[in-house]
């Protein structure tokens, strides 16, 4: 079950919450479990980049999300590469973005440029209505 780490900007208390899954986080309004404001900041638990030779592979929804959140573009990289690496079903999209992940791109570069991409591709596949 994926564990959300927050603090509480109206009374200063850290608290984790945990849920079912990913979707029920995004659907939830967490609340402060002291004063319950919903005034509240993720905590971003830092992975520990130094501990390499992770297995990505055998990480919990809540590890992965760590690792995404940590902005770090290498590791991310890395995790990506590590899941779906070797599965072409992911499209060159995904392995695009692997490889420059783990080049050491920043994860909203690539993002933006992939998004870029996307957009020009949706028109040019979509006829003309007019
Ligand atoms: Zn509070």
């Amino acid at each position: 079950m994926p564990a959300y780490d927050f603090r509480c900007n109206n009374c200063e208390q850290e608290f984790t919450l945990t849920y079912k899954s990913v979707a029920s986080y995004a659907k939830s309004t967490p609340q402060c479990s002291n004063c319950q404001s919903d005034d509240l900041s993720r905590i971003i638990r830092k992975v520990n980049v130094a501990s390499v030779n992770r297995d990505y592979t055998r990480m919990d929804a809540t590890e992965m999300l760590n690792v995404f959140e940590s902005g770090d573009s290498k590791q991310v990289g890395k995790m990506f590469d590590q899941i779906g690496g070797t599965n072409p079903a992911l499209g060159a999209e995904y392995h695009e973005a692997t490889k420059r992940l783990m080049s050491g791109e920043s994860m909203d570069k690539v993002e933006s440029s992939l998004q870029k991409k996307r957009d020009a591709n949706d028109k040019k596949s979509t006829p003309k209505s007019d």
